[in-house]
């Protein structure tokens, strides 16, 4: 087709330059008429121009005029001068005219394609596609050239090209510096600039040379002990083996930015990813921060193990500690119940031994207590269980619970109120004792004979509307704490000597579950000590204040409701049955004993209404347990009956269990072994307010 196109346009260029005047025949005029109409109807426009200096146009077609805007041919003439000069935009003229040149002359078959600017008459700029032919003819050299307007697909194409750019952006951002180099060429162009390459390219976006722009930067910005390190990792040679075997790499090296060291990191890519590696692309930025934050990162981890190694170590020590405070008590109680039998007649003896007993029996509980409790205290479960008391009175129970020990140590043992003028708050009060009792206790534990101890309770000076601030301060002259251990004082499993060592019963948790419980009330806690001279221990917590005038429970009165009334005492153990019977009679009620919850259900079945004033239960129990017997009896058709106040009596310590007693129905529940106080304050809860 190439060759019969070159024929055609050579055999009717003569009839083009004289536009068919001339000596032609009428076979050659048809031919030429048929060929105008042609390239007339041509879609795009159509040039003929001498490939000479003059550039005089020969022939241009109706798509041609119509891209120009011009009305006709001769407007068309007028306006371009009738040269391909007139038709490129002046500006691009010389790049045009250049790039035609080179192509003709390197290209081989004749044919360049040159993209530029023209201006139509009406003033409009638009962009064309020039595919020239370069043809020599009988008539002169020439130029035929396809035009098409290109200005909505340049434009598209921009836009892509933007869209692109935005993504790179969007994508490089963390980079400082992007460069896009040619290592063939000896090229490299800058796409983003840090401060310090604004040196190597004067500021401005321009292609430089590879190689001069590494090693100005290396000897300017990098640090002497890694300049050798980075100019060979930025040679040619070494990013094409590195780029071969991976499309990405980096080097991180130090920069100098003044007096100031920066960690640089270099990611090295390959651009085009097929083929000779020569495009590649350079991004550097700053890792100081990253490298600062993994830094922490790992700071923190490495001390989070230290810690739970730590924890570790503690508690290991604290079983073995607790083991043996265990033994202690297991050891006397297996003593003086040997001793007992032996001297089964002797009344006295044996009596001394059950007293004996009985303590060895309490310090155990004791221990059983406080494990329980530090595990309680560090579940989700705790909760606070405020109500109104007087502090005054809490105060003085603990002293007096203190008193008889300071006695017989010959240790002077006061207790002071200081400005104490709202005593009725609401509180936690079983665990307010047990701070309070832990710090008095511990005190006149680690005071010698005849030492003082000093239990100073004082109100804040003014108490807001609603909460009033109490200080609780134990004074001793006893031991003291070294100052290691006082920094520690408050972690779990902590004893400033191990209790094998030191003989001085205790399970180093008392001031560990003191704190954990001061902290879940919003106050603080505070030690401090010197050995030999003794310690400080300050609490400071916060109370709300009654609103209006509300008074603590007065026991007497309940005593005196519930005498000689009847009560149902659910308990499957025989000791503990026989245990709570007589304290309970001893408070005047009648017991009616269950010895599971199914009993319990069938005595209800068949009760009187109002025969039984309450029914105080165990919770696990053989064939029926608490819980189940509560749901039982609640669904009993008379709801007299149904009603009645059931109070839980259960080993089962912990607030979970606690909400599962209300959850099935029970009314109150309290802890084992049986504390009379606080069974009065639930019948006068459950029974008397009901
Ligand atoms: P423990 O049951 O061992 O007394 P605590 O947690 O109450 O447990 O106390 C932890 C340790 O703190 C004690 O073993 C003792 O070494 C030290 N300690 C506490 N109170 C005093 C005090 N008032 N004087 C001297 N040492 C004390």
């Amino acid at each position: 087709m190439g060759d019969r196109e070159y024929g055609m346009i050579e055999d009717m260029l003569p009839l083009l330059v004289s536009n068919g005047k001339g000596n032609f025949t009428s076979a050659q005029i048809e031919a030429f008429n048929k060929f105008k109409k042609f390239i007339d109807h041509l879609p795009g426009g159509f040039l003929i121009y001498r490939a000479d200096k003059s550039e005089e146009i020969i022939y241009a077609n109706k798509a041609l005029i119509r891209i120009f805007e011009c009305a006709d041919s001769k407007e068309f003439i007028a306006y371009t001068g009738n040269t391909f000069k007139g038709i490129v935009y002046r500006e691009d003229y010389e790049e045009v005219v250049n790039s035609i040149e080179h192509q003709i002359l390197t290209g081989g078959d004749n044919l360049d394609y040159v993209e530029y600017r023209i201006l139509t008459k009406k003033g409009n700029i638009r962009q064309v596609e020039d595919y020239g032919h370069f043809l020599r003819t009988n008539v002169g050299d020439i130029y035929y050239v396809f035009i098409t307007d290109s200005t909505d697909k340049t434009a598209k194409r921009q836009q892509e090209r933007l869209q692109k750019l935005e993504v790179i952006e969007g994508l490089s951002l963390e980079y400082d510096s992007i460069l896009y180099a040619d290592l063939d060429a000896d090229r490299i162009t800058p796409y983003r600039m840090s401060k310090r390459l604004t040196k190597q390219f004067d500021g401005e976006i321009k292609a430089k040379s590879y190689s001069w722009v590494i090693e100005d930067f290396v000897k300017s910005w990098v640090h002497p002990d890694d300049q050798q390190r980075i100019r060979n990792i930025l040679s040619p040679d070494y990013i094409r083996k590195m780029l071969s075997q991976n499309r990405t790499f980096y080097a991180n090296f130090n920069c100098l930015y003044g007096e100031e060291i920066q960690y640089m990191q270099l990611r090295i890519v390959d651009a085009k990813n097929y083929g000779r590696i020569s495009h590649i692309i350079i991004g550097s930025r700053n890792i100081g921060e990253e490298l600062e934050q993994e830094r922490q990162k790992k700071t923190l981890l490495e001390n989070a193990l230290k810690e739970a190694k730590i924890a570790n170590i503690a508690k290991n020590s604290f079983l073995s500690n607790i083991s043996h405070d265990m033994r202690t008590p297991l050891n006397a109680l297996f003593g003086y119940i040997e001793l007992a039998k032996k001297h089964i007649d002797d009344k006295e003896t044996i009596a001394r031994h059950l007293q004996s007993v009985s303590d060895a029996g309490k310090q155990l509980l004791d221990l059983v207590d406080k494990v329980l409790e530090i595990s309680y205290l560090e579940s989700q479960d705790f909760r606070l269980n405020e109500e109104l008391c007087n502090l005054e009175e809490v105060v003085a129970g603990i002293y007096d619970e203190v008193a008889p020990v300071a006695k017989k140590k010959n240790i002077n043992f006061t207790l002071e109120r200081r400005g104490v003028l709202h005593p009725e708050v609401y509180a936690d009060v079983e665990q307010l004792k047990q701070i309070l009792l832990n710090l008095a206790t511990n005190a006149v534990k680690y005071t010698g004979n005849g030492g003082k101890v000093n239990f100073i309770m004082e109100e804040s000076v003014s108490p807001s509307a609603e909460f009033v601030t109490y200080r609780f301060v134990v004074h001793d002259t006893g031991v003291g704490i070294a100052q290691e251990a006082l920094e520690k004082i408050f972690e779990p499993f902590e004893r400033e000597y191990n209790s094998t060592l030191s003989g001085v019963f205790g399970s180093g948790l008392g001031l560990t579950i003191a704190k954990q419980i001061i902290d879940s009330m919003g106050g603080t806690i505070t030690a401090e000590s010197q050995v030999g001279v003794g310690s400080i221990f300050t609490v400071n917590l916060s109370f709300k204040l009654p609103k209006k005038q509300e008074t603590a429970a007065n026991t007497d009165d309940v005593e005196e409701f519930i005498k000689g009334k009847k009560l149902l005492l659910v308990e499957d153990n025989e000791i503990n049955l026989e245990i709570e019977t007589e304290l309970l009679e001893d408070l005047g009620l009648i017991v009616e004993p269950a010895e599971n919850g199914k009993i319990a259900v069938d005595k209800m079945a068949v009760a009187k209404p109002a025969e039984y004033l309450f029914v105080l239960m165990d919770i696990q129990m053989p064939v029926m347990d608490g819980w189940q017997a509560t749901e039982g009896i609640r669904a009993l058709p008379d709801p007299a009956i149904a009603n009645i106040p059931i109070i839980a009596l259960s080993a089962n310590a912990f607030e979970s269990d606690k909400r599962l007693s209300a959850k099935n129905g029970m009314n109150a529940h309290l802890n084992k072994p049986i504390n009379i106080d606080t069974l009065l304050h639930a019948i006068e809860k459950t029974v008397m307010n009901k």
